[in-house]
């Protein structure tokens, strides 16, 4: 043992035999986000009430508010709870008193580097619904991997009263979207007292900031639902991208212009702002408008803003990319571009492919672009489409030219790693959590036990199951189907059978229902009873988009279909939990977006974590990631004419698969029962799919791209 170790047992033995001192940490602990991405953080709690913790959707925070306190003083009565946390104590202590890969990589001396982070929406954990799907996911993975490997970033975003919605569906498969109202004091936010007024229009909106610890990374978070502010401002940070485009507007102005201002009342000085989405783009306007109001020309100060901006682009659909009327950018602006004497329209043209062209409507990516001088797509091939979408912004014809480059996007490992694969890849191949990018140990796969590999799918998927009848059964009781339908709910499905999923946001474009092109032969697949395949699906879909929503509907009805009923199931409200039990039980992550709209996708970089496979479309992150030996890609080289034949010509290439590849090699077993060909091809895409789709390795990439050149022009 070495004297570190010998001092860190030592002090966790005082913390065993002190439960005031454990009380007291416990408390500190449950108000750092650090928990939603370390199972060792979350252990204690669950010990301590285990009903309550699920009530609580397994929130440290919630959980001590609510916990009766005699339960609590009984356990803290018990050694053996006193030991597991003073095991997540010291744990937590640890990470922020350890030397990071940051300081490890950075010369002594070096300037100094703040980030500025900002988004409209994080997804965190399942106890705070204030995301809406794929971008609030990479954020809140960029920032637990900013703070793990010690990166100087601080976030920005704004706090809904109401999140997203949660989602229900009625008897004839429509959607009730239902949106909770939260109550600020029981999430895991600390005021910090500062208090501001964002200019939006010709009046000024009041604007609370409350902070989030992220382990290293503080998130700063924007409310406006205050009781001097009229009811229409009050609204404005209400739930996500709802209302009109007045709304949204508006809604802009405030993360980005009261965003910025924000940083400067906690006295933050960032030496880079990161517009991650254009949703933001408005904080690089107010960095301007304050140059310039400081004494710079307004092409001096353009050309600094834009030297210490990095944007990120994530989407080709035209709804991603919003366009607003010039005169109510214009207006909405007023004071914060007239002090700066930024007149005639200067800050719509920034927002316009063809400045001048009045007929355009600014678009927010536009503006993004022109005042950021580092510009990324989200994966290789998104690179290539967004140089091609934006190349006039740049006045060129030649996609060479167009200064748009690619990171592909990642996962935070600790966060989606089931605990039971985490224990497996520990012991297995050495897996450590704070790794950092260059994490070796997906390089030893080779020697990993195929039986055990094996006994490991098993589990999962079993435990994946009875978490899916549990929710089918809730599903079917609320909705008050017959008693006879509830049991059964809690019946379906097999433990042993190929478990498909696919789980997404329900846009048009993710084509949701191409597995249903053909109904005969799917129902031939999966009622095989030989061969036995099973699908769960989830997803939501924008509540405003009806297009997705009929998706949802679809899908609900042919779930009901005699021939898919029991085979084919649907949950209610996707979110990260079930976004986390889908793709760590999951055997095949089916993904069949309308290429090239997927612009990178990360829901199927989460299986191969749990050695899960790939069947995908040849789209967004899986072109970079496929190999040949470690999924299969649907499609053919044949090119289609009209979107109807790409449906159909797709949907033959994912039954072939599913017929003549997938499922024979799933179901061909030794005299082990083992399927070789399956845990070879599923041991490579756990071998080829984390070691590069990580937030570690993308958040790196952010650095020595963009952050740290963005940073050497001093704010
Ligand atoms: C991973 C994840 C996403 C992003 O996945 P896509 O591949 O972009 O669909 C969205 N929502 C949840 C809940 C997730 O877990």
């Amino acid at each position: 043992m070495t004297e570190q170790n010998a001092a860190g047992d030592s002090a966790r033995q005082k913390l065993i035999d002190d439960p005031r001192a454990i009380r007291h940490r416990l408390k500190s602990l449950s108000k750092d986000l650090w928990w939603s991405w370390n199972e060792i953080g979350r252990r204690p709690f669950a010990m301590l009430d285990p009903e309550l913790w699920e009530a609580v959707r397994y929130s440290p925070f919630r959980l001590l508010q609510k916990v009766d306190p005699n339960v609590y003083n009984s356990r803290l009565s018990e050694p053996s709870f006193r030991e597991v946390a003073a095991r997540a104590i010291t744990a937590h202590q640890d990470y922020h008193s350890r030397r990071t890969w940051y300081e490890a990589n950075t010369e002594p001396g070096a300037d100094p580097l703040r980030i500025a982070y900002f988004c409209s929406e994080y997804a965190i954990h399942e106890s705070l619904p204030q995301y809406a799907g794929g971008l609030g996911v990479l954020a809140g993975d960029h920032l637990k991997s900013a703070s793990d490997l010690g990166l100087p970033l601080v976030a920005v975003g704004l706090l809904y009263q109401h999140g997203y919605y949660k989602q229900e569906f009625r008897d004839d498969g429509t959607t009730r979207v239902i949106y909770p109202s939260f109550d600020f004091d029981s999430m895991p936010l600390d005021d910090t007292g500062v208090r501001l007024d964002c200019p939006i229009g010709d009046r000024t909106v009041r604007v609370r900031v409350w902070a989030m610890s992220m382990g290293r990374v503080p998130l700063y978070l924007l409310d406006a639902n205050l009781p001097g502010n009229r009811v229409e401002d009050r609204a404005l940070t209400a739930s996500l991208y709802q209302g009109d485009d007045d709304i949204r507007l508006q809604r802009q102005v405030l993360l980005g212009v009261g965003g910025f201002r924000a940083l400067r009342l906690l006295e933050e000085v960032p030496t880079v702002i990161h517009l991650n989405e254009g949703h933001a783009a408005f904080a690089a306007v107010a960095k301007m408008a304050e140059l310039v109001r400081g004494g710079l020309s307004m092409d001096d100060a353009r050309e600094r803003v834009r030297a210490s901006t990095v944007f990120t682009t994530h989407t080709p659909v035209p709804a991603g990319n919003q366009r607003y009327d010039a005169g109510k950018i214009e207006a909405a602006l007023a004071q914060v571009t007239e002090p700066a004497g930024m007149h005639n329209g200067y800050v719509a043209n920034l927002g316009r492919e063809e400045p001048g062209n009045e007929k355009e409507a600014p678009c927010m990516t536009v503006l993004a672009l022109n005042l950021a001088e580092r510009v990324n797509g989200v994966s290789k091939l998104h690179g290539d489409v967004s140089r091609n979408m934006w190349k006039k912004v740049y006045g060129t014809e030649d996609v060479d030219q167009v200064p748009i480059k690619h990171i592909t996007n990642g996962v935070h490992t600790g966060t989606w790693m089931a605990p039971v694969a985490e224990r497996f890849w520990s012991e297995q191949i050495g897996y450590d959590s704070l790794g950092g990018p260059d994490n070796p140990c997906w390089a030893k796969i080779p020697t990993v036990d195929p039986e055990a590999f094996w006994q490991l799918r098993n589990a999962l998927r079993r435990r994946l199951l009875s978490f899916v009848r549990r929710r089918l059964a809730i599903q079917s009781r609320r909705r008050g189907e017959s008693p006879d339908r509830v049991v059964r709910s809690r019946r379906m499905l097999r433990d042993d059978a190929l478990t498909i999923g696919f789980a997404r946001r329900f846009a048009t474009y993710k084509r949701a229902t191409l597995l249903f092109h053909d109904l005969d032969r799917l129902a031939s697949i999966v009622g095989n009873d030989d061969l036995p395949v099973q699908v769960i699906f989830a997803g939501k879909a924008h509540p405003a988009d009806e297009g997705g929503q009929a998706v949802a509907q679809e899908i609900h009805d042919l779930c009901r279909d005699p021939r898919f009923d029991g085979r084919i199931v649907l949950l209610e409200n996707y979110d990260i939990e079930i976004g986390r039990r889908l793709t760590s039980g999951c055997d095949l992550w089916l993904n069949t977006p309308r290429r090239p709209f997927e612009a990178s996708g990360t829901s199927g970089m989460k299986p191969p974590l749990h050695g899960g496979i790939n069947c995908s479309i040849s789209d967004g992150w899986w072109v970079e990631a496929e190999n040949n030996q470690n999924g299969w890609t649907i499609g053919s080289d044949r090119a289609a004419d009209n979107e109807d034949e790409q449906d159909h010509l797709d949907a033959a290439s994912m039954y072939d698969l599913l017929e003549h590849k997938i499922i024979p090699s799933f179901w061909d077993r030794n005299d082990d029962d083992l399927p070789e060909e399956w845990i070879k091809t599923a041991l490579q895409s756990a071998a080829s799919v984390p070691a590069w789709f990580n937030t570690d390795r993308m958040v790196a990439e952010y650095l020595e791209w963009g952050y740290r050149p963005a940073s050497l022009i001093q704010a």
